[in-house]
């Protein structure tokens, strides 16, 4: 595995694969790898592409009181993971190399970046949009593996390359969750012991709202009820939005038809997390 840092040369390398032919399967992150990220790596290998990593700790992506600075960060064990999965370049760019002074130029996706996670983190998903662009331009996948942990973002940005009409199939992944439903997460790191154990109320009450839809329920109001009770029973957890949410529009739903993705974010003490399933209707 090589690990390239300088933007100018992976985007040679990425052309060099292409001239010969190769497919190019890429996964964007921003490192401290677990089993998650490993499965969209595992994911990517298949059918014998090449697959680029990136991590990058995007720093257009995080509002001025978010946790920037202490993000985790562990590059020579993640480079040591990535190469046991047969990444064939993890790509490390440098801030200034993403930024350099005089950056300007923003990607918007509109009405898909604005509930949901887009209301609590303003400008987010704007800082998401701009760096996958930027990152799908330097490593020119076929295919670009995202997990449906981060379900409006995998929506956001595959509305963005049916926008801009960008040569690149984008492919959500299932969620990879600990023995106990917990949705493995980077920032799992930052829970103490009772916070860890508060944090199970998301997807058990994610489950909770599942388990009503199966007997049956069909209007959102009683099953987001139901999930809400759950995750609010805890006093370390603070709910920051619950949703029952078309699919593809994200826009909430009343009643439960065909499928629709229930999704929530709220925090546990200090730390938020997020979490989503399918619920099917009919
Ligand atoms: P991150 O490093 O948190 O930005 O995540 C990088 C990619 O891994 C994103 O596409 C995430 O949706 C995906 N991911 C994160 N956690 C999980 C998980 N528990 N299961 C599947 N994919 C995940």
């Amino acid at each position: 595995m090589e690990i390239i840092s300088d933007s100018g040369a992976m985007q040679e390398q990425a052309r060099a694969w292409r001239t010969e032919g190769r497919t190019i399967a890429f996964v964007p992150t921003m490192g401290y790898f677990h089993q998650g990220h490993l499965s969209l790596m595992r994911y990517g290998r298949e059918q014998g592409r090449r697959l680029v990593v990136s991590l990058f700790v995007n720093p257009a992506q995080f509002g001025p009181s978010e946790d920037l600075d202490r993000y985790p960060r562990d590059l020579e064990r993640d480079a040591g993971l990535a190469a046991a999965e047969g990444v064939d370049v993890l790509f490390t760019p440098t801030a200034g190399d993403m930024y350099p002074s005089g950056y300007q130029t923003y990607v918007e996706v509109g009405e898909l970046s604005r509930g949901l996670c887009g209301a609590s983190r303003p400008g987010h998903f704007r800082g998401v949009a701009t760096v996958v662009l930027k990152l799908f331009n330097l490593a020119a996948p076929d295919v670009a593996v995202f997990g449906e942990k981060d379900y409006q973002q995998l929506r956001v940005i595959q509305q963005m390359a049916a926008d801009l009409n960008l040569p690149v199939r984008v492919v959500g992944r299932p969620i990879v969750r600990e023995p106990d439903g917990l949705a493995l997460s980077s920032r799992n790191t930052y829970l103490s012991i009772e916070e860890r154990r508060a944090a199970l109320s998301l997807i058990q009450g994610l489950n909770a709202a599942a388990a009503r839809a199966a007997g049956g329920e069909r209007r959102a109001e009683a099953l987001l009820g139901a999930a809400r009770a759950v995750i609010t029973a805890s006093p370390l957890v603070r709910l920051d939005y619950l949703e029952l949410a078309d699919p593809d529009t994200l826009k909430p739903v009343e009643r439960l038809q065909g499928a629709a993705r229930l999704l929530t974010a709220a925090w546990v003490g200090a730390t938020r997390l997020i979490d989503n399933i399918l619920i099917e209707g009919d």
